[in-house]
């Protein structure tokens, strides 16, 4: 029934609004099935009151890392941030619908933080994280992880929950690493999300080795997610503009691209694997 499945988006998102029903159909047209990601215990109930109202969508229920961060503090200064899970919330939550497919998103995020920021931060993150990793091992949940600038951390707090008879099952999200960092993280287990980021152009002084295309091309089919993380990270010729469900077609198109394929088998492949993480 899903030609597509868009696996991470944020469209419960002030950001949709103006025409939320105008994005749905577009996305509806093309058989795209979607999942809403909540970054906060409030904003997560939004994601699931919006799942709950459309057949082809579900939720998400965590809390995002950079709310921890000082500057992402500095620049929403005067907004109310949750920067403390309140773990029987977050049980409630998900008990609250069955719409609920995974915690998240949840991890690390070291973007711009300073070195003396960083041990700090970091380790309340961390704290933060298990948590919500926690839980999802007591519900047998997957887990959809955020990581920026953090994948070595993120492989060895994964690796401590690795023992004979339970890991954490789930994602790491808009993946952008080089494949000697998804190795690793393949592994242990995890899928690896791929949208718009893999379509746009070397970063400054990164070869081909250690680009994204790369990663693309030599991990396994049936570990990728596509995603488009919208309203952020349009993928080209749309970069720049609010990103949508949609265009997660694009992202299909660049993977079979690169892997010289057919867009029909990265579409079949990909939304099995939907299926598979999220019992969708
Ligand atoms: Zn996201």
């Amino acid at each position: 029934m899903f030609q597509l499945f868009d696996s991470h988006c944020h469209i419960h998102d002030i950001e949709f609004d103006a025409d939320r029903d105008q994005v749905l159909a577009r996305a509806r047209a093309k058989q795209i099935g979607m999942i809403v990601i909540g970054t906060s215990l409030a904003d997560s109930e939004g994601a699931i009151r919006f799942a709950e109202s459309q057949p082809d969508v579900w939720a998400t229920v965590g809390l995002h890392p950079e709310f921890l961060n000082p500057l992402y503090q500095q620049l929403n200064a005067g907004k109310e941030l949750e920067t403390s899970l309140n773990v029987e919330q977050l049980r409630q939550l998900i008990r609250s619908s069955k719409k609920v497919v995974a915690i998240g998103e949840c991890g690390l995020d070291a973007y711009r933080l300073t070195d003396e920021e960083r041990s700090i931060v970091i380790d309340q993150q961390e704290v933060m994280f298990r948590q919500q990793i926690d839980v999802a091992l007591e519900l047998d949940l997957p887990v959809v992880i955020h990581c920026r600038e953090a994948l070595l951390r993120l492989a060895t707090i994964l690796q401590s929950y690795d023992t004979q008879d339970r890991r954490v099952r789930g994602v790491v999200h808009s993946f952008t690493g080089t494949w000697d960092e998804a190795q690793p993280l393949l592994d242990l287990g995890m899928y690896i999300g791929i949208n718009g980021i893999a379509t746009f152009p070397l970063r400054k002084g990164q070869t081909i080795e250690q680009s994204l295309t790369r990663t693309i091309e030599r991990m396994p089919l049936n570990r990728m997610l596509l995603e488009t993380d919208a309203p952020y990270l349009a993928p080209i010729p749309f970069r720049g503009q609010r990103n949508e469900p949609g265009y997660v077609e694009r992202v299909a198109e660049f993977v079979a691209r690169a892997r010289q394929t057919d867009l029909e088998g990265v579409a079949e492949v990909t939304t099995r694997n939907v299926r598979e993480v999220f019992s969708v």
